[in-house]
């Protein structure tokens, strides 16, 4: 499996990816906006885009399927509840369906609502597993649930599927949010011990080349991951007094992405 991060440069920040199999060198197309870039890219390392996915049902997500799909006449896949929301959709998806990319790519299907309740992730059946979770969870932060989604639903998906993935999994989320994501980490847990360091190797980077963390990271530096963290918990105290002592995880995330609303 090989994988481009391709970073849009756009106002939202996003990234969209091509994920090929180095044998055939088809390719498949994960929330391709900047269709051109995209385009450009496959072109580039000689391969054949055969499949859009659209990780959920956003603009800044399906935006590029058009065109995309006028150019390489793919196949287009979603979430199998997505069908009203995102026009053309070729294959749904459901919880454990496998995409194959070529002769030597699998993807697992995950169904991970929450940021919206028709929202897939998809996990690479490869040695080193790769997570390309779109706006569910992001590098030190979880996606919001403003525009159809719902904090319960994806307090689960991240107890339940997310945390549960293998440490060294890779995390390829759908924008580049990592600095203002640290700056919520250290106002949310101000002894955090590898925000700083990692936030002054990663404010200036270049989002062409940007970091990319693996899941044991994020559970060193992503609040949402980070529930019964003594310091996480005292500082949310100051803002909701009546939290009790020994808060469950599923409060906490909660008043967490309650206070990232207005973060
Ligand atoms: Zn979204
Ligand atoms: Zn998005």
């Amino acid at each position: 499996m090989i994988v481009e991060q391709i970073w849009t440069a756009n106002a939202y920040r996003n990234f969209n990816y091509l994920i090929a199999c180095p044998e055939t060198g088809e390719a498949l197309a994960i929330d391709p906006l900047d269709h051109k870039k995209c385009l450009a890219k496959a072109k580039d390392r000689g391969w054949t885009i055969t499949q859009v996915l659209n990780t959920h049902e956003h603009g800044d997500h399906t935006g590029g399927n058009k065109a995309m799909i006028a150019a390489t006449g793919a196949k287009l896949l979603a979430h199998k509840n997505a069908r009203d929301r995102i026009p053309g959709m070729d294959v749904g998806l459901g919880a454990g369906d496998v995409v194959k990319v070529g002769a030597s790519v699998e993807l697992e299907s995950l169904d991970t609502p929450g940021h919206t309740m028709s929202h897939v992730c998809l996990l690479s059946r490869t040695d080193q597993p790769a997570l390309f979770c779109g706006d569910t969870l992001f590098n030190a932060g979880a996606g919001n649930c403003h525009n159809g989604g719902h904090p319960n639903e994806l307090y689960h998906t991240f107890a339940e599927q997310l945390a549960k993935l293998p440490d060294g999994t890779l995390i390829y989320p759908g924008h580049d949010y990592i600095a203002n994501n640290l700056r919520v980490t250290l106002d949310r847990e101000p002894d955090n011990a590898r925000a700083p360091g990692l936030l002054a190797e990663v404010e200036h980077q270049d989002p062409g080349a940007a970091l990319v963390s693996t899941l044991a990271l994020e559970k060193e530096i992503n609040t949402f991951f980070r529930l019964h963290s003594p310091s996480v918990i005292a500082r949310l105290r100051e803002a909701f007094p009546d939290l009790p002592d020994d808060p469950d995880p599923k409060t906490v995330f909660l008043k967490l992405r309650e206070l990232r609303n207005s973060w």
